[in-house]
């Protein structure tokens, strides 16, 4: 017997699940489709994207839709427009074989008018986005009074994305409701109270172990100091050829900023940033989706939603705030049965947050050097050659040319052909890269304990993590609140004076008559020579490191940059 007919699935759709490739069912499928199959019972299933959730859910709802009734039987709640056309297509494939079932995807940014219209012709499975749904219950364009079930896809992100008040609203307005199905990746508090304010002794399923990562995944990191952050990811980049990635950033203006300088120097890349009408967006995902475009850059709220496969590589330009947000993130690659590779770069002063994150996500993190100039180069050369070597040559007249071209080269050896492909291929890389230097975290005593410690499972966590040992120096300054600064204008005013970002301060403690500024070691010195001994309102500023013992970095001059493009290949 097929393992989907044991689960008690239907002839039909047992036939469109082989027709799509799937030959067992995946772990959440094979606990959640007897149990839904019922009709009658709640569920409460802890699972990523990327477990074949939207078939434990989406099979078995097809299966209880009563074609006869033409009215929705079923609703389906997901946060984005991009999560709610993904389910959508799903079930489209999933029903392939199933006659006279509608479904219709309702969301925001596509006329409300054409889904209405839709809806009047009276479909069973309605998937819809919050506010969307909201709008049509409130112009009585759906009648939610015959809704049998009711499943919240990624509720935690929805609760994120503060649909709370619209989520009450529609649980309190399926009054005819026989089960609800919750599925997320993580369940906080806020999740837990909507069962417990709705369900009725859920069943619960967890895939894996709670808040546990995907055993695909390869968790690695890399300490830089946060002025290298950005030469560190180009080396990331560059170290994994064939890399088809997302990259995540804090904010819009680093995503946008970083996608503008790497397409400068001739990366495939493009940004995802709320600022992009949808159809600039929907452009943007075609173009990655195909694998038209190598890299993705965004923000955790203008990814939202996003479900691509084969996704290699994600990157965290920094480690986020929250450290679930590091789940959702790294989930978007290693799905399907498939490895994939997370890559964190951190500053010193964030490696606390690795131990948390193992726990969270009961995996090991690798700490792992950042290349070196030559050991990104060697890798890229010798990914060409592969390339070289698997080149098609069966088709084309290549053939032809070979007597020519073997006098032409008669006299020239193995050795010097590859090495002209090399310079041919290689020089404005090579160039680039001659006098990289190395960006791993020059490790100082106080730097090098918390790092190998954590690793260790050492005892130190964010309580008794001192910000000395952190990569931090304090430096004193004869301006203060006297000088009319507040913290913001003080912030301005010391950042624009030495042309330094935000990132490489930390606590800034601003009294009357002076104030201490925290800072990243390596970046000290130039924020003292750009501003000790300047005037300010007829006073000379003083600056100097407060606790003694500074040294000025020698090394702070950035790696050449190499102004054209360098030539990259990917696939
Ligand atoms: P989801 O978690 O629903 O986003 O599914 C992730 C991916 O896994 C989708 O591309 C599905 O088509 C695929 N998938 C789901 N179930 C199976 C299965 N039993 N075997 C193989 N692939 C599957």
């Amino acid at each position: 017997m097929n393992a989907f007919e044991a689960l008690g699935l239907n002839e039909q759709l047992v036939r469109s699940v082989t027709e799509l490739g799937f030959e067992t069912p995946t772990s959440i499928q094979e606990k959640a489709i007897p149990v839904l199959l019922s009709g009658t019972t709640d569920f409460m299933g802890l699972a990523q994207t990327g477990t074949g959730k939207t078939a434990a859910f989406g099979l078995p709802l097809l299966q209880l839709i009563e074609p006869g009734q033409r009215h929705p039987q079923a609703l389906i709640v997901s946060p984005t427009r991009e999560l709610c056309l993904q389910i959508t297509n799903d079930i489209e494939s999933f029903k392939k074989h199933s006659r006279n079932i509608f479904t219709e995807a309702v969301y925001g940014g596509a006329s409300i008018m054409m889904q209405i219209r839709n809806l009047k012709k009276g479909v069973h499975i309605v998937v819809a986005t919050p506010g969307r749904l909201i709008d049509l219950i409130e112009r009585k364009a759906i009648d939610l009074q015959k809704v049998k079930y009711v499943v919240l896809d990624e509720a935690d992100e929805m609760l994120n994305m503060g649909f709370r008040d619209d989520i009450d609203f529609v649980l309190k307005n399926t009054v005819n409701r026989e089960s609800t199905w919750l599925f997320s990746a993580t369940m906080p508090p806020e999740v837990r109270a909507i069962s417990k304010n709705y369900m009725e002794n859920p069943k619960e399923v967890t895939v894996g172990k709670k808040n546990s990562g995907n055993v695909n995944i390869d968790h690695q990191y890399f300490v830089v100091g946060a002025q290298y952050r950005y030469e560190a990811l180009k080396r990331l980049i560059d170290f994994n050829p064939g890399m088809y990635g997302i990259i995540f950033t804090r904010t819009k203006a680093d995503a946008q900023d970083i996608s503008e300088r790497l397409a400068k120097s001739g990366y495939e890349i493009e940004a995802l940033h709320g600022d992009l009408s949808q159809q600039q967006r929907d452009k943007v995902m075609g173009r990655f989706r195909t694998k038209n475009l190598q890299l993705l850059i965004a923000t955790d709220v203008a990814a939202r939603g996003i479900d691509v496969d084969g996704i290699t590589h994600v990157i965290n330009y920094e480690l986020p705030d929250d450290m679930e947000v590091y789940t959702h993130r790294s989930g978007r690659t290693g799905r399907a049965g498939k490895t994939g590779v997370c890559l964190s770069i951190c500053h010193s002063r964030e490696v606390y947050k690795i131990k948390s994150l193992e726990k969270l996500i009961n995996s090991k993190f690798h700490k792992v050097d950042v290349p070196s100039g030559k050991e990104v180069c060697r890798k890229q050369f010798f990914h060409f050659m592969d390339k070289l070597m698997q080149a098609d040559v069966s088709h084309g007249d290549y053939e032809t040319f070979l007597p020519d071209l073997m006098t032409k080269f008669a006299e020239v050896s193995k050795e010097e052909v590859l090495q002209r492909v090399a310079a041919l291929e290689f020089s404005h890389f090579l160039k680039y890269y001659e006098n990289a230097e190395d960006l791993n975290r020059i490790e100082s005593r106080g730097d090098r304990r918390p790092v190998n410690q954590d690793m260790q499972g050492g005892r130190r966590d964010r309580g008794n993590f001192s910000r000395r040992d952190s990569g931090y120096t304090r430096l004193f300054v004869n301006l203060g609140t006297k000088d009319g600064f507040y913290k913001a204008s003080f912030l301005q005013f010391i950042l624009d004076e030495s042309n330094l970002k935000k990132e490489v301060l930390g606590k800034i403690d601003l009294r009357d008559m002076n104030s201490w500024v925290e800072i990243d070691k390596d970046a000290a010195g130039r924020m003292i020579k750009a501003i000790d001994g300047k005037r300010y309102n007829n006073r000379t500023i003083r600056m100097n490191e407060a606790d003694g013992g500074f040294k000025r970095p020698s090394d702070e001059g950035r790696s050449r940059q190499y102004a054209g493009k360098e030539k990259r290949s990917f696939r």
